[in-house]
């Protein structure tokens, strides 16, 4: 093995039956499967080798590491990292090497046995290729000072190369970590001399690396995770200064060096470094203050706590700390003369420097969001105090505008909204949030009994554009002369200023993102600066719209008729439909969690927190990492929860059925005999001009036509996280905890998506079964590159979210697992996933585009629709206007 002086390697020691009880226990109980689940992880986790180790006692060490060995060699996704036996007898680690295919790595020899034995077990693991792991043992023991440790691996390096030729980069020392702080004065020179000896053996032994075990040096803070991880971090980075290049590390038992509270900080270096007598005293002195279930208190430098009451209260909304906000709440209303003016004073101090961090980029929305916990659980604390003061009715504090959000009718998103909803709180605005599902009646009614400054809504799928239409309509024909927002992943600036804005006498803004709602309510709300803004907004709108209507919609087309010559052929002759293992639904009404956590892609739910940048390399960002790897840690911490907890549950049922293609139709059968139809499904076809070679597809293109006379085969699919997650979600935001409860949501969405994945790659593997031996990783997952794809109606290839509708009878999905349609057809709970499933390996994805009348008339009739029916649903997809 070849390391550079700056790449660490990080080893995983979870599948070690003396380091871990819970993975002790699964392989005394036989368990494999789930030990094997414990690996994956690791290696998901990031953990580059995997360390595993079956010395117990109690166990057939050597039957249980070969078994878990053979286990491991059939999973791609775990044996592509190298594995390090790990035993102290020689029988075991001999076993093991046979069983392992690739490059491993033996944890360990020494000379602790005599140089013979040393060299004999040197040479077979020489034979084997193997890189090895010397410990600094010798006849006489372990060794304990600097001198000693480099001593014996000097000798060791001497024997290996010359006596044997071993190469040089394949032996890695282990100088010993031992515990320090022990309150044993032999012990305080322990990790200064691991530091200098693993500095010289990286100076004076070209090639070998240096491996530690981090975890012994804290040994003596067992019972205070904090210390303890602060502690390993800091041994961490200064052993890696010194040199290791290689460490058995528990990523989730350790925190960022940054992270560790200054005080804290230099009394572990004190010890590290045995820079004082009373170094182990004064760590134990303040180590108490730290007591804590690891991480929680992110930012424990306690200076602050010294601070008067004003600056304390403004320095945990800026820092997002809630561990001290309802004792400095109360103890500010005891001084206060109302607790009114709490609010308004150093709260609203806090939040308006959050807000302005948050214009300036220098804070990103996970933080923000923490920040409006922290101040909404003063604000619960002082309420009833204020109710009291006014006889149950309390004065609220002044607000620099009231705002009504909703998600409208027909759609259940609204995570973009919460989002949105706490930044305009943090921003001193009052916020009415009508929720999911809000008609556009109760929308204007409770703007004038409220009487709201603005209105905004959002929306995720497209029948919603048409709710917003609706909306401004109203407003107009109403007389309501508010400001509306236009918000949400379906909703763009073209289509606001091209059929949005025009109902509504051209007040009406398209909003990207939170940051900046605020800065365009501000602008709404100030009375000198509304009407230049709308006039601007509406110049560029009518732009836009003009431009829009002579050139993109007006574009020629081709007939339908053209399209369907130039439809995409398939060598049906030439191709064997596989068959699906059964025919009809299986449902899958319970399912674990912790299998669909690794299929998780990560990137989307870092943009959902505003947050810009590819999944990992986003935790190292120069300006966004540092808020990611903190967001990610509380995600983490978040699906270890729903496991524990059993906060979700998700379902699924999926079904396979016999199937051909009729023109544009793809017609299912009850069975091979084909003598019953269970369905169409209706597909649409791309009627762009085609001047390249490139064929108009439609979906129906990708099964066998009816009259080859031979039969195909097409899937579906419905995935949820499950209706739980909503009790959830609510418990925390009647905590006031509106950060848990977005992270819980957007966790709910990830869970769905990578369900979706899981269940399509076991279609592929298993239950359809025309891919068993698939050997992809999650990156290739996400993009897509298995054979086959899965189709979502709503999304560009079949943009008609009325098929869902079919997709779910076919299914049965309502009754199996409880998923609804609402009346725009968006699937509630809104952390669900469907679609159908294409086998043929040339079935790819595409956007649809604008149609044209003569299809539309052709695919109404073909649905039993009335053409305005077909022209309601197909809307962004017209090339005319209706
Ligand atoms: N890894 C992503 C997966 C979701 S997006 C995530 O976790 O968010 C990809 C999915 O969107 C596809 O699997 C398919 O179901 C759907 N999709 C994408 N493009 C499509 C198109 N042109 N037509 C129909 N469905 C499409």
């Amino acid at each position: 093995m070849k390391h550079t002086a700056n790449s660490f390697i990080n080893i995983g020691e979870r599948t070690n039956v003396t380091g871990s009880a819970r993975f002790r226990k699964l392989i005394k109980d036989n368990d494999f499967e789930s030990a094997l689940q414990v690996a994956r992880q690791q290696v998901t986790d990031g953990a580059q080798v995997i360390d595993i180790n079956m010395d117990e006692g109690l166990l057939d060490s050597e039957a249980a590491m070969v078994q878990f060995l053979n286990l491991i060699a059939s999973e791609p996704d775990i044996c592509r990292v190298p594995i390090m036996i790990d035993s102290s007898k020689w029988s075991v680690i001999e076993a093991g090497l046979k069983c392992v295919q690739g490059k491993s790595i033996v944890n360990s020899i020494s000379l602790k046995e005599g140089e013979e034995r040393f060299l004999r077990e040197a040479r077979q693991l020489r034979y084997y290729g193997a890189a090895v792991v010397v410990m600094a043992f010798d006849e006489d023991g372990q060794a304990e000072t600097a001198s000693k440790k480099f001593e014996i691996c000097k000798r060791s390096y001497d024997l290996l190369t010359k006596a044997i030729g071993y190469p040089s980069e394949d032996i890695i020392f282990d100088p010993n970590i031992f515990a320090v702080a022990t309150g044993i004065p032999d012990h305080n020179e322990y990790a200064l001399a691991f530091f200098q000896a693993t500095k010289q053996i990286r100076n004076e032994l070209p090639n070998v690396s240096v491996i530690g075990g981090v975890s012994n040096l804290s040994f003596s803070f067992r019972g205070n995770n904090f210390v303890r991880e602060a502690m390993n971090s800091a041994f961490l980075y200064h052993a890696v200064n010194a040199g290791m290049n290689m460490g058995i590390v528990n990523a989730g038992q350790i925190m960022v060096y940054d992270d560790i509270p200054p005080v804290l900080l230099e009394r572990i270096e004190d010890v590290l470094f045995n820079k004082r007598s009373d170094s182990t005293d004064r760590l134990l002195e303040v180590a108490s203050d730290f007591h804590g279930e690891g991480k929680k208190s992110v930012v424990t430098d306690l200076k602050w706590r010294s601070e008067n009451i004003s600056e304390r209260l403004k320095y945990s909304l800026v820092h997002g700390i809630s561990d001290y906000i309802i004792e400095d709440t109360e103890e500010a209303r005891t001084t206060a003369d109302r607790p009114l003016n709490i609010i308004e004073g150093p709260l609203m101090d806090g939040m308006n420097v959050v807000g302005d961090l948050f214009g300036d980029g220098k804070m990103f929305l996970p933080q923000v969001v923490k920040s409006a916990r922290v101040m909404k659980q003063a604000v619960a604390h002082l309420t009833p105090f204020m109710e009291a003061e006014n006889k149950g009715n309390a004065k609220k504090p002044s607000s620099n505008g009231k705002i009504l959000l909703a998600t409208v009718k027909g759609d259940v998103h609204d995570i973009g909204k919460s989002i949105v909803s706490v930044v305009l709180q943090c921003n001193g605005y009052e916020i009415i949030d009508l929720g999911v599902m809000v008609p556009a009646e109760k929308i204007l009614s409770t703007a004038a009994s409220e009487a709201v400054d603005l209105i905004g809504v959002s929306g995720l799928i497209t029948p919603s554009l048409d709710e917003m239409v609706y909306l401004a309509r109203e407003m107009l024909r109403t007389d309501c002369n508010l400001p509306l927002l236009i918000g949400g992943a379906t909703t763009s600036k073209l289509h606001t200023a091209v059929k949005i804005a025009p109902q509504y006498n051209r007040r009406v803004v398209h909003v990207t993102d939170a940051s900046r709602a605020v800065s365009v309510v501000g602008t709404l709300l100030s009375t000198h600066k509304r009407n230049n803004y709308l006039s601007e907004i509406t110049d560029t709108y009518e732009e836009l719209a003009k431009q829009h209507n002579t050139t993109d919609r007006m574009g020629p087309k081709q007939s339908i008729e053209g399209a369907r010559r130039n439809a995409k052929r398939i060598d049906w002759k030439h191709y064997v439909s596989p068959k699906p293992s059964f025919i009809g639904t299986r449902l899958f009404d319970t399912y674990d969690i912790q299998d669909l956590v690794d299929f998780i892609d990560w990137t989307p739910f870092f943009h959902t927190w505003e947050l810009a940048g590819n999944y990992p390399n986003i935790l190292n960002d120069t300006t966004v990492g540092k808020t990611a790897r903190s967001l990610f840690t509380d995600a983490q911490r978040m699906l270890k929860k729903f496991v524990k907890e059993g906060w979700l549950n998700p379902k699924a049922v999926i079904g396979f059925w016999p199937a051909n293609s009729v023109q544009d139709d793809i017609i299912l059968y009850g069975d091979e005999t084909r003598s019953d139809t269970v369905a169409t499904i209706y597909t649409l076809r791309q009627q762009m001009r085609r001047t390249n070679n490139r064929p108009n597809f439609a979906l129906a293109d990708h099964i066998r036509p009816l009259n080859t006379g031979e039969i195909d085969y097409i899937g579906a699919f419905v995935v949820t996280s499950g209706t739980k997650i909503e009790d959830v979600t609510k418990s925390f935001e009647n905590d006031n905890d509106d950060y848990n409860a977005i992270l819980v949501k957007a966790l709910a969405d990830r869970l769905a998506e990578a369900f979706a994945e899981r269940m399509h790659q076991r279609v592929r593997m298993e239950y359809w079964g025309y891919a068993p031996d698939e050997n992809l990783d999650n990156q290739q997952l996400i993009n897509e590159t298995y054979r086959g794809i899965r189709p979502a109606p709503g999304y560009p290839a079949c943009p008609d979210h009325t098929e869902k509708r079919v997709l779910f009878d076919i299914l049965g999905a309502e009754e199996k697992i409880g998923i609804k349609l609402t009346e725009n057809f968006a699937m509630w709970p809104p952390s669900s996933v469907s679609g159908y499933y294409f086998a043929h390996p040339d079935a790819n994805y595409f956007g649809l585009g604008k149609i044209g009348i003569d299809q539309v008339a052709d695919y109404a009739s073909r649905k039993g629709w009335d053409i305005k029916k077909a022209e309601r649903w197909l809307g962004p997809n017209l090339n005319y206007n209706p």
